[in-house]
Formats: C-alpha cells, sequence, structure tokens
C-alpha cells in the first residue's frame, strides 16, 4: 500500500496497515515552511461538535477509537502527552441548552452530565466528578455546563509522530521531504509518480494529503490558531466558541480554535496567520472560559484544515482511495476512518 502524506490520517494508516500485515511505504512532502494541521500543539477529543451541539455514533466511535491507540502506543513505550479528563462545555442560555438537549444522545451512548456553572456537584461518584477548578473557575455568565467525562484532549504532533514511528517498528518504509523523494504529483490506481519523475508502485493507493495537497479550486481551506499559556489553572479542557486545554506539563496549556475565514487554497488560508482581530476575538472567547489575567502567552501556532472534500472509502475513477477533508476533526475520526478502510479493503 502506498500512503502519500504523513499527518493523522496518513500515520494512523500507516499504523494500523502496518500492523495489520501490510507491506506500507509512506510518501511525504515534508513540513518545511509551513505548519501542518496535523501538528496541533493540542486537539480535543471531543465528540459533542461546534456551538450547535451534534453528535453522531461515529464521532463517538472515533473518540473511543482513538483512545485505545492512544493507550495502545503508550504501553509501547511512546511518549504521547494526552488526558482522558473529560471535557466541559459551557452553554449560554436557554436557547442553546434546548437545542444541544434534542442533539445528545442518550446516556448509555454516551455519558455526559449537566453541571451549574460555579457548583460542581458532590453526589456523583468521585471517578465521575470533574477536576473541581475547572469548574469553579469558570466565569460566570454561563447558562449550564456539559460534562462528558469519557472525552479528554492530545498532543497532536505527538500521537502523530508515535503512529508514523509505529508504522516503522513494523516495517513502513517512509519518505519524508524533497530532497528524499516523497513529493508526489500524479496519482494512479496501482502507482504514483514523484515530482523528480520516479514512480512507485503498489495494490492500493491512498491520498492521505490533507490541505497543503488539495488541487487548486478543491475544498475549503481554514486557517485556525492555538495560543500557548504558561500559568495557574488549566486542568481540564472547556470549549466553547474557542477550546482552552492543558498541554501536558503542569502549568502549560492552550488556548485555540479555527476561526479565520474560508479561503480556496491552503497557502492564501495560512497567510492570514493570526490577524489582530483574530488575536483578540480569541482572547475574548478565552476571557469567558477562563481567568485569564493568571496565564502568559509563550508562543502561538498556526495550521491549515481542509473541508468539503466528500469523504468516502470508495475509490475515484481512477481507482485512487482518499482519506481527506477531515475538517476540525481529524483527530477524533481520521484514525477510526483508516481501520474502515483497511477493514474494507481485507
Ligand atoms: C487550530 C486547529 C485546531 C484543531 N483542533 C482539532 C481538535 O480539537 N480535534 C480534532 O479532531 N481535530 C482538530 N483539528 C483538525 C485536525 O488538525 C485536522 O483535521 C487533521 O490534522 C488533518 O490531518 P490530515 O492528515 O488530513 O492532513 P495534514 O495534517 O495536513 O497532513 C497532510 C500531509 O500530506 C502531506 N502532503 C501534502 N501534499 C503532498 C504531496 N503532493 N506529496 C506528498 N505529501 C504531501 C503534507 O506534507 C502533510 O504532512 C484542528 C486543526 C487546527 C488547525
Amino acid at each position: 500500500m502506498i500512503i502519500v502524506g504523513a499527518g493523522i490520517a496518513g500515520a494512523a494508516l500507516a499504523y494500523q496497515a502496518a500492523r495489520a500485515g501490510w507491506q506500507v511505504t509512506v510518501l511525504d512532502a515534508g513540513g518545511a515552511g509551513y505548519e501542518r494541521a496535523s501538528d496541533v500543539p493540542v486537539a480535543l477529543l471531543n465528540p459533542v461538535r461546534g456551538q450547535g451541539g451534534r453528535t453522531s455514533a461515529q464521532s463517538i466511535a472515533g473518540m473511543h477509537h482513538t483512545w485505545a491507540l492512544l493507550d495502545e502506543l503508550s504501553a509501547q513505550g511512546q511518549t504521547i502527552p494526552y488526558g482522558k479528563t473529560g471535557v466541559l462545555r459551557p452553554i449560554p442560555d436557554q436557547k442553546t441548552y434546548a437545542k444541544w438537549l434534542a442533539h445528545l444522545p442518550a446516556p448509555a451512548e454516551l455519558s455526559q452530565r449537566w453541571l451549574d456553572a460555579g457548583q460542581p456537584e458532590s453526589e456523583q461518584p468521585a471517578s465521575e466528578q470533574p477536576a473541581p477548578q475547572a469548574l469553579a473557575d469558570l466565569p460566570r455568565g454561563w447558562y449550564k455546563v456539559l460534562y462528558l467525562p469519557q472525552a479528554g484532549w492530545l498532543s497532536g504532533a505527538a500521537l502523530t509522530r508515535a503512529l508514523l514511528a509505529g508504522a516503522k517498528a513494523r516495517g513502513a518504509a517512509v519518505y519524508s521531504g524533497v530532497m528524499y523523494g516523497g513529493v508526489v504529483s500524479q496519482y494512479h490506481a496501482h502507482s504514483v509518480r514523484l515530482i523528480t519523475g520516479e514512480d512507485y508502485r503498489a495494490d492500493v493507493v491512498v491520498n492521505c494529503t490533507g490541505s497543503s495537497g488539495a488541487r487548486r479550486g478543491e475544498g475549503t481551506h481554514r486557517a485556525g490558531s492555538v495560543l500557548l499559556l504558561h500559568g495557574a489553572g488549566v486542568t481540564q479542557p472547556l470549549s466553547f466558541g474557542a477550546y482552552l486545554s492543558p498541554l501536558g506539563l503542569a502549568g502549560t496549556g492552550v488556548l485555540g480554535g479555527t476561526f479565520e475565514a474560508p479561503q480556496d487554497n491552503h497557502a492564501a488560508a495560512l497567510r492570514l496567520g493570526l490577524p489582530l482581530a483574530s488575536l483578540s476575538w480569541l482572547l475574548q472567547k478565552g476571557a469567558a472560559l477562563t481567568d485569564l489575567s493568571r496565564l502568559s502567552i509563550t508562543g502561538q501556532w498556526t495550521g491549515v484544515r481542509l473541508s468539503g472534500v466528500p469523504l468516502s472509502l470508495q475509490p475515484d475513477g481512477a481507482g485512487v482511495y482518499h482519506l481527506r477533508g477531515l475538517g476540525s476533526k481529524g483527530f477524533l475520526l481520521g484514525p477510526l476512518l483508516a481501520q474502515q478502510l483497511l477493514d474494507q479493503l481485507g
């Protein structure tokens, strides 16, 4: 199998395919000069999405699948910062609350509890309680808080690296960067051509190239940024509009989101970077989630995610498979979809 692209989609496919006995070759253009979406310092594994509170059976299954991969890689000695800490989703008003109630699945499908902001419930079993600070520290003004104990956070960059290392350990060949012949320019059912003119052949070709690999005019490219934080108080992910999350080491965290106007290509989206107006938007959303005066900003990261590309496990007209256009759910759905593609290929 040839896998083009070594972000979370390609790396998860490579690891699971190599584990299942496939002979795997990964070709990646390399990251020089841009930051790919999968290097996001922290992503949430949160199946209740956006400000509409929608979820799906696939998102819930994806969350469990990615947790299982994280546990498996950690047991193999890989160092991946992640936390099955639960996620808190504050809701601004009664109207949103009613909408979310209508969208939420039964508790048997997804554990959930509604809490009052600033008043953590003490009657729940200890294992189910959120860290009291996260709830008690939430600034005033929220109507309710949805607590999702099975959700949490992970380091996107570390998980992607660990999957690729795991694939290599199981025999996958990985070529990355122009210098090492990783940039693919043509796709066929059983081969790809590099920009150097060299061909690689295999039974199956899967395109996992994300935003930077999209053809001109294909899909929607949206830049997002993460501010790296240091200070007290980020103990548990909080998300509404933007997300606030621990980063790994005690006292570190992030505040982020994908919020720039959609663009029609990767370069245009990336050029936006983090404009001052976006920084101010992000800080305003962050201030609604925590007291930002306790935190210092120590850095910034910007990446671009791709959506608007059909997510299908069927090959295209040329016989090439695609695992692209994961939008804001790359870590939630990418590994599960990769496994489903493998199951389908047999
Ligand atoms: C700020 C931000 C926050 C996010 N938060 C979350 C979150 O909380 N939860 C979540 O699940 N998701 C989140 N996402 C989305 C997630 O990061 C993406 O969905 C995911 O990383 C996309 O992965 P990918 O493998 O499809 O693409 P990418 O990570 O873009 O990887 C594509 C790879 O393809 C390679 N490539 C491109 N063209 C070629 C070529 N011609 N030849 C060879 N290789 C090529 C590139 O070098 C790259 O390595 C967030 C994204 C951003 C930007």
